[in-house]
């Protein structure tokens, strides 16, 4: 039996209401104790000073492969997950061949095993080809094990396959993950729409875009009793629909990614392309509104839409380069630091936003430490300082917006079912 002792660490496990130093045993690949003495054959692993809590889960990543093995590899993405403290992450559909076959949920899953970094759960297309038009074939992608679905890249378009793909994912208790914009708002947008876009001269991208598809997604959540869960949410107006609706008792869920909570609109006066995604960076009202709806528990999870790009790709004019930042190797950082140290989330609140609550929406048994559970263990140097250099990330791509940005907090060493997958050197 190969047994593991994670000593004297602040175990944080939101699951079990529990945030106490304890020593945690595990055994075989699973918790299999608390509060144990060491003894016999043990590798003990000293986490004085260090917080312990389940893997972290990242439930909007794009992993690129297959088609876009320049951006990234099932290989280096999950590796990039370990490096960022990430034991399980969930995978878009937008790939080439899109995830809407048993076929390709059976190649992204044997590359996971193949690679053997983190776990990798799949998100399926709604719609077949992710052309927004025919329904995928749910039932057959549920069994080949998609835990959601979602057409993300682009929005799920037509409200009447938004409404059958509700009502068919209620049937499996999926949810179904929409990235919530109205295109014919945003079209040709580079960023968002407001002053500073009006300054610059660059075409805008309203908020009213995003509100207006989640406000569509909640009221057919409503009429169907289908599970919504917003994607990347980034307007006040879009936070506050949720928390009506939930108020309502709504099955919605929402996210919210780092770059969103941390950065504006201001930030595209540098014409950095690297400031680009999609939803863009919003004003300071939109930020101080994402950070309030974290607090109150409007925003379920804290997901970080990874979205590797090549150089070359990035390096093109504004109007030209693509959306999306790389996230995975920083989202840690900046959770303690613009979340935790400023005391807008306390530990807890912020580890269940990244464990327990992902676990939740996308039906998986991870997330917790309660003996029995897998052993996929996080743990987090809470107080380390360290900068944000691109060079050193895991991901296939460098896309971020963070470079050069002192940030503390990081995932010191990462287990994934009782071995020890990342150790920081
Ligand atoms: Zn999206
Ligand atoms: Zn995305």
């Amino acid at each position: 039996m190969a047994s593991l002792l994670i000593q004297n660490g602040r175990v944080i496990d939101p699951s079990q209401q529990m945030d106490r130093i304890a020593n945690l045993l595990v055994v075989d690949g699973r918790v299999a104790a608390l509060d144990v003495q060491p003894g016999g054959e043990q590798t003990i692993i000293d986490a004085s000073g260090k917080i312990v809590c389940p893997g972290l889960i990242d439930m909007h990543v794009h992993l690129r492969e297959p088609g876009r093995e320049e951006d990234e590899t099932i290989e280096t993405g999950t590796a990039a997950a370990l490096a960022g403290g990430f034991t399980s992450i969930a995978c878009m559909p937008n790939t080439e061949p899109t995830i809407d076959s048993q076929g390709v949920v059976d190649f992204i899953r044997h590359q996971a095993a193949q690679a053997d970094h983190c776990n990798v759960f799949v998100v399926a297309c709604v719609s077949k080809g992710r052309e927004g038009k025919e329904l995928a074939e749910i039932g057959q992608l549920v069994k080949a094990g998609a835990v959601a679905f979602s057409d993300d890249g682009s929005p799920i378009y037509s409200p009447e396959l938004m409404r059958r793909a509700f009502e068919y994912c209620l049937m499996f208790d999926k949810p179904v993950l929409n990235h919530s914009e109205i295109r014919e708002l945003t079209e040709h947008g580079v960023m968002h729409e407001g002053l500073t876009s009006l300054i610059l001269g660059l075409s805008g991208m309203p908020a009213a875009a995003e509100d207006v598809m989640a406000s569509r997604d909640i009221a057919l959540a409503e009429a169907t009793g289908g599970r919504f869960h917003l994607m990347h949410v980034s307007t006040a107006g879009s936070v506050d629909a949720v928390r009506r609706a939930k108020r309502r008792g709504v099955r919605v869920t929402t996210e919210v990614t780092p770059h969103h909570f941390t950065l504006t609109d201001e930030c595209l006066r540098s014409f950095d392309s690297n400031y680009k995604m999609n939803p863009p960076l919003r004003g300071r009202e939109h930020v101080e509104a994402v950070i309030a709806g974290l607090a109150d528990g409007t925003i379920d999870v804290i997901a970080t839409d990874h979205a590797p790009h090549a150089k070359e790709k990035k390096m093109q004019e504004l109007d030209q380069a693509p959306f999306g930042v790389v996230g995975l190797e920083t989202a840690l950082g900046l959770v303690v630091t613009k979340l935790i140290k400023p005391g807008h989330l306390d530990w807890s609140t912020t580890i269940q936003k990244m464990t327990l609550n992902p676990a939740r929406i996308l039906g998986i048994s991870k997330g917790t430490l309660a003996v029995g559970a897998d052993a996929d263990i996080t743990i987090i140097n809470p107080e380390v300082r360290w900068k944000v250099d691109p060079a050193e990330f895991r991901s296939k791509s460098t896309n971020s917006p963070f470079c050069g940005w002192e940030l503390t907090g990081r995932a010191e060493i990462v287990i994934v079912a009782g071995r020890v997958k990342y150790k920081r050197g």
